[in-house]
């Protein structure tokens, strides 16, 4: 809005710009369909960002190539006017005991999911100064919350997420840029589809799953993009190093 008359309406997120990595699936489309609908303009940052959601700018990039990172946030930061919240959220599994993963993939895991991190907000950063409302919202995993069997690399990885959350919110508390993560449970997206598909018998997998939850059932992505908005809004100021499980109560109950 741009009159003084409709300010107390506005959309919550009127004027603000956001990128969010992993924007082209899952958690990530949905946490963009979520920012839109309340005024957001948004970028989808992706491997493949052709599945984000429409009228989301969609920009083709590896979180883990240092220089197509930089030109992608400044090519977002351009098209959009900005970058006020940056959402880091692609991610990648990996399965198994410590004996399952070799350098290789123990490099490749923690470069998606924990040095991105630092990597896209390094790139946005100087763009978060110059925000009125800065905000970076990270997504974790309750995987390194419980110890969860066959999850070491996964779970040290988002464990990471966590620590480099509250590290990161501590360093600039005094500047106002926020740092905040999300920390779903098992969640409803085409990630756990492409496992359920794998296993032997994928009605009888996902009943057991939903079964293993507190609430009996998968988290809705709709819901964790729900707590992206929360901790990004311009109305949260006070809500920084706030690590929130949005996992049916599998966590603390
Ligand atoms: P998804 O696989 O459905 O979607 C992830 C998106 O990230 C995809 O569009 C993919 O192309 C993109 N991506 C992957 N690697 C990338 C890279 N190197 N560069 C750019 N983009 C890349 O996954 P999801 O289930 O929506 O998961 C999103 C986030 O939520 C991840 O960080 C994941 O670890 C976390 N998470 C998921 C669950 C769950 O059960 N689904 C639970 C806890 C945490």
């Amino acid at each position: 809005g741009t009159t003084g008359t409709t300010a107390a309406t506005e959309p919550e997120f009127a004027g603000l710009t956001a990128i969010v990595t992993g924007g082209g699936a899952g958690i990530g489309a949905a946490t963009i369909r979520a920012l839109q609908s309340r005024g957001a303009t948004t970028a989808a940052l992706d491997l493949d960002p052709s599945g984000a959601p429409e009228g989301s700018l969609q920009i083709q990039v590896d979180v883990t190539d240092s220089e197509a990172v930089h030109t992608a946030v400044n090519r977002a930061a351009a098209e959009l006017g900005g970058i006020d919240i940056v959402i880091n959220n692609a991610g990648i599994g990996a399965q198994g005991q410590v004996d399952a993963n070799d350098d290789a993939e123990w490099a490749r895991v923690l470069d998606v999911n924990v040095v991105s991190v630092a990597r896209v907000t390094n790139a946005a950063l100087p763009h978060l100064r110059r925000s009125s409302a800065p905000a970076v919202v990270n997504t974790a995993s309750i995987a390194s919350m419980l110890g969860l069997p066959e999850r070491v690399l996964y779970s040290a990885s988002k464990g990471a997420v966590q620590a480099m959350t509250l590290a990161m919110a501590a360093d600039w508390v005094g500047e106002g840029i926020r740092v905040n993560a999300v920390v779903p449970g098992t969640a409803n997206t085409p990630w756990i589809g492409r496992l359920m598909e794998k296993a032997a018998d994928p009605v009888a997998e996902r009943a057991a799953l939903n079964a293993r939850q507190p609430h009996g059932r998968l988290v809705e992505p709709e819901e964790v993009a729900e707590a992206h908005c929360y901790l990004a809004s311009p109305r949260n100021r006070s809500t920084t190093g706030v690590l929130l499980p949005i996992d049916g109560g599998m966590t603390n109950l």
